[in-house]
């Protein structure tokens, strides 16, 4: 199946899918072969490469900071930046995160705030930008602190992300929690929302943005390991 949105759109009329599928494969981040084959899921929803050479295994972030974090980098990304961004403690995050759905530790925001702020501030000097007012929004169904949940998030059309909440379930109670939240948080009200055709975004768009334009696109519906890759990049 493609399930990378950006490249999907852009190629999709040149390519077949299994010409696509070769070109997002990844190379060995050991020894740089492209004899690559997928391996099944991480507990996050990524994909999971293997070497056929080296036999290594790894993922789109093995080589990023975020490797061996057991939470998905919009999250982590997200708990710094309100930390920082609205002056908030610890305490405060883990109550962001727990309105939002999720249950994380205090000592864990404190952990990812000491490691990822630096790189944050270094990666984002020349990139800083209030959030826009095109959002495209998903949603991802992984694993987290034993649990199964659905992560909705939004980026912009700068590739930031806008905000995440989890649910258990995925519904329009839950899609509508979501766009009330970001915009609450944000002081943004966009002008334009791109979703899949999953049936929980059009009540709750009419609920919370009625004059939003919704746009749905069958190639969004991406994991959540794909759309920070500009970001990853340069961590
Ligand atoms: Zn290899």
């Amino acid at each position: 199946m493609i399930k990378n949105g950006y490249v999907a759109t852009a190629w999709a009329g040149t390519m077949t899918s299994a010409e696509l599928e070769k070109a997002l494969a990844m190379n060995c981040i050991r020894c740089a072969s492209e004899r690559t084959r997928k391996d099944g899921q991480t507990r996050l929803g990524g994909q999971r490469w293997r070497c056929n050479d080296c036999g290594r295994r790894f993922t789109a972030r093995s080589t990023s900071a975020f490797s061996h974090h057991g939470f998905p980098d919009d999250v982590i990304a997200l708990a710094v930046r309100w930390y920082v961004r609205y002056r908030l403690s610890y305490a405060d995050v883990v109550e962001w995160f727990a309105e939002r759905g999720l249950v994380v530790d205090r000592s864990t925001v404190y952990r990812w705030v000491r490691r990822f702020l630096p790189l944050f501030g270094e990666a984002a000097r020349s990139h800083r930008r209030p959030v826009g007012g095109k959002w495209r929004v998903d949603e991802t169904y992984c694993h987290l602190n034993g649990k199964w949940t659905y992560i909705y998030r939004a980026i912009d059309q700068d590739g930031q992300v806008v905000d995440a909440s989890f649910s258990e379930r995925r519904n329009a109670r839950a899609a509508q929690t979501f766009f009330e939240h970001a915009s609450d948080e944000t002081g943004v009200r966009p002008e334009r929302v791109t979703t899949d055709k999953a049936k929980c975004y059009p009540p709750a768009l009419r609920a919370v943005l009625p004059d939003v334009e919704h746009r749905t696109s069958k190639y969004l519906n991406n994991g959540i390991e794909r759309d920070h890759g500009h970001l990853k990049q340069r961590l």
